[in-house]
């Protein structure tokens, strides 16, 4: 059962032999006779034998160095029995189209796999790109970009020209150490909210303004917000977002693109919620930033309070969500409170709130 009838080409003349093969446990025995009638045997090891590729039903072997000696077998339970007498030795391999003859469920399999990864890529992908973008990008073009949303959006508002500016001059007499140009604009809305674009535009809605006591507490809501800006809070927020696009116009280097989505959806990105962890950097910052002023973080635990107060408004739902404002960030003012030391009272600061309240009580 393992002899086969073979053609046998000694690789040096041009002529093949009719030959049986013999397939031995290690090696292969090739009996022919050669051109002078002479009986002839031939050894070949077993790890030496290599196959060509199957064509239809002609098996083809291959054996030594150049010339290769050949056998061509065209017996159809050739392969089957090399299988059953050598079940170590790989004689044939899968034909390449066979592999691609793939069924169905194995395609369905394989597409699913892809856009698994292609999900994992942008879950875990767009934050890092978010933020490796973000510490990359020009300031110069962070306040362009600021700007650009900041027109867009302020047709929507009417601005209040003197608390603007009376809350500009209040900023001013606070170094909040950042090299941003820092410009806030104060609309007329009952909300009680606030909000920072990149590049240093900070809008302040007069209903907020017009709940606070204290200057401490309107210094703590702008400490609060240039540090969403100069931390570049907003930046890597507003890119998380553009997500994909964002993506697509680095890769094509279409920084104008950027922009027009910007203008076009500047309310929804300025109010992007920050993450927990952006919250708490804005307020351990933004505290930082005062205690280095000697102004009492107490305005801290009292905006806080402020807006935990609110829950039953609308509009302080509103700076909650964009804002999220948790226990722990009170409790956490009120311990920094308790270590403050060097608290001078500020004469400067308090006369230009004392204009601010002036012109918002009225
Ligand atoms: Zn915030």
């Amino acid at each position: 059962m393992y002899n086969f009838s073979v053609r046998y080409h000694d690789g040096r003349l041009s002529i093949a032999h009719d030959a049986t093969l013999t397939l031995m446990p290690d090696h292969w025995l090739i009996h022919y006779r050669d051109p002078s009638g002479e009986l002839t045997s031939v050894r070949w090891a077993l790890p030496g034998i290599v196959t060509d590729e199957n064509f239809s039903n002609l098996f083809i072997f291959r054996y030594g160095e150049f010339p290769q000696q050949t056998i061509e077998c065209k017996d159809g339970i050739m392969p089957e029995t090399l299988k059953k007498r050598y079940p170590e030795k790989v004689f044939f391999r899968k034909r390449i189209t066979d592999i691609f003859k793939l069924n169905n469920t194995t395609i369905v399999g394989v597409a699913l796999a892809v856009l698994m990864l292609m999900g994992l890529g942008y879950w875990f992908g767009l934050p890092w790109l978010a933020g490796a973008v973000a510490s990359r990008f020009p300031v110069s073009t962070e306040v362009k970009m600021g700007d650009t949303m900041y027109e867009n959006m302020m047709h929507a508002y009417e601005i209040d020209q003197r608390l603007t500016a009376a809350t500009n001059d209040f900023a001013k007499a606070i170094d909040f150490k950042t090299h941003y140009p820092i410009r806030i604009t104060v609309v007329k809305d009952k909300e009680v909210n606030a909000f920072a674009l990149p590049g240093g535009r900070i809008v302040v809605f007069d209903g907020i303004i017009r709940k606070m006591k204290t200057k401490e507490e309107l210094a703590a809501l702008l400490a609060h917000e240039v540090s969403h800006v100069h931390y570049r809070h907003s930046l890597r927020n507003i890119f998380r977002s553009l997500g994909g696009y964002l993506f697509l116009s680095l890769l094509l280097n279409d920084i104008n693109g950027i922009v027009t989505v910007l203008a076009d959806n500047s309310n929804m990105l300025a109010n992007l919620t920050y993450s927990r962890e952006l919250e708490t950097e804005a307020d351990t910052k933004g505290m930082a930033a005062l205690a280095g002023n000697g102004i009492s973080l107490k305005g801290f635990v009292d905006l806080f309070t402020l807006l935990r107060g609110e829950h039953g408004d609308v509009g302080s739902l509103k700076l909650l969500s964009t804002h999220p404002l948790t226990e722990d960030r009170l409790r956490a003012a009120e311990v920094m409170v308790e270590r403050q030391k060097g608290v001078r009272d500020d004469r400067e600061l308090e006369g230009e709130w004392e204009v601010i309240q002036d012109m918002s009580n009225k």
